[in-house]
């Protein structure tokens, strides 16, 4: 056959449902009525309203974190959940915190913001994960916290990377790809950080447009997220007063009120997720030099993406293979990031604090700006020259998610027989 990127006929010539609207959202009168009911009330804000605090109390233990011991801050996305988790820290300026160079930018955007230094580990070759070892070679004095990001929807070894972390080292688990994600012992990704952080994003399982939320058993980190995501200010006191320095954070009832209802229904979303993504795994077994999630860790993923991996003998760019996918009607994308986090502009020219280069400067940290010196191999292959993401919705049909394993198939085929250079 044709490849559609050279004229032929595309496997699929209907889209897919797709998260940028309602044919990938599972959105309808649940989050209808429950918007109404907070119209109807007046109350928009959480100070005095029902639908924030209800969130959070229910929150943790829909994301399987046992609700009893932990408590859940509300905020307005991913990115500010991550900066609450920093902030609760009290980091010095030039204090380290060790991150993944393939993620969100949401990651770091919050160590910059407290005027920590996000220093990179490089990721497991095959997993794009941080792993114990990673982690240890750059451990240094000034690190104060590890930032774990369960990328794609697969759970990093949360064990094994809090036995990494040396005493006061805090570990924070960036779980907004990866709701009801397992780790390998079993445990919901959340389980071993002294925080985690989910995002509401209109891509992520559940969605309120936007919207974060940030997990904790420990009371005092609580408390200090709590002030930071409302400007320091203690209102149980009835004080106007600002204890610490804080943003306004805080999440709407609107928010929460849709949040809620698509709660009710991310358990449905992630198993529908892994049936899609079962039946495209088991579509491309056989294909020589793609590999994918293995079979036996399909119901511990969560499948925000679906990676695709390139080896030999495959030796087309994964640009080239992303655009025959696409041809073919299949959502793909190569590297899932254009360049590795310490490349982008943000980071390698750092101007957080106008020119002065602060964090990175004397007298606060002797770290060359600018991150010339990172070497992290096995991010820049991925992102370079292996990972190609497809998309995986929970609103596939069985015939959906064949197709994309035949147009991952059709193109497969070109590569091996030189038709697609
Ligand atoms: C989406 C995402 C974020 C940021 O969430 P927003 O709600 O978009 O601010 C942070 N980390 C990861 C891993 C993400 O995927």
């Amino acid at each position: 056959m044709t490849l559609a990127v050279h004229g032929g006929p595309p496997v699929r010539s209907s889209p897919l449902p797709s998260t940028s609207d309602r044919s990938g959202r599972r959105l309808g009168d649940e989050e209808r009525k429950a918007l109404d009911q907070v119209i109807d009330s007046g109350t928009l804000w959480r100070i005095n309203g029902s639908q924030v605090p209800a969130l959070e109390r229910e929150f943790a233990d829909y994301v399987g974190l046992s609700g009893g011991s932990c408590q859940t801050i509300a905020s307005t996305s991913g990115t500010s959940a991550v900066h609450l988790a920093v902030a609760a820290l009290r980091l010095e300026p030039g204090d380290e915190v060790i991150v993944p160079p393939i993620t969100d930018f949401g990651t770091v955007a919050g160590v910059l913001a407290a005027g920590g230094i996000p220093v990179f580990a490089d990721v497991e070759e095959d997993t794009g994960l941080l792993t114990a070892e990673t982690i240890g070679s750059v451990l240094t004095s000034r690190t104060r916290a590890v930032i774990v990001v369960h990328l794609f929807g697969a759970a990093a070894d949360g064990a094994a990377i809090r036995a990494a972390c040396p005493p006061g080292v805090r570990l924070i688990e960036d779980c907004a790809q990866a709701y009801l994600s397992v780790g390998p012992d079993g445990a919901p990704v959340g389980t071993h950080g002294d925080i985690a952080c989910f995002s509401l994003q209109q891509s992520k399982h559940i969605t309120a447009g936007d919207g974060g939320l940030t997990v904790t058993d420990d009371s005092e980190l609580a408390s200090r997220m709590r002030l930071f995501a409302d400007k320091g200010w203690p209102r149980d006191s009835g004080e106007r007063t600002h204890l610490i320095f804080g943003l306004n954070y805080r999440m709407t009832e609107l928010t929460a009120a849709v949040a809620r209802a698509q709660l009710t229904k991310l358990s449905g979303v992630v198993a529908d997720r892994r049936t899609a993504a079962r039946i495209c795994i088991d579509g491309i077994a056989d294909c020589a030099g793609l590999r994918t999630v293995s079979s036996a860790d399909i119901d511990r993923h969560a499948f925000w993406l679906l990676p695709l991996l390139i080896d030999e003998p495959i030796t087309v760019s994964i640009a080239d293979v992303a655009a025959a996918l696409v041809a073919e009607g299949v959502p793909a994308a190569a590297g899932y990031l254009q360049q590795p986090l310490y490349s982008v502009p943000a980071l390698a020219e750092p101007s957080t604090f106008g020119t002065s280069n602060l964090p990175f400067a004397a007298p606060y940290s002797d770290r060359a700006p600018g991150y010339r010196d990172v070497r992290c191999p096995n991010t820049e292959a991925l992102v370079k020259r292996r990972l190609i993401v497809v998309q995986i919705n929970e609103n596939y049909t069985e015939q959906d998610a064949r197709d994309i394993a035949t147009a991952i198939q059709k193109v497969h085929c070109a590569c091996l027989d030189g038709t697609l250079t």
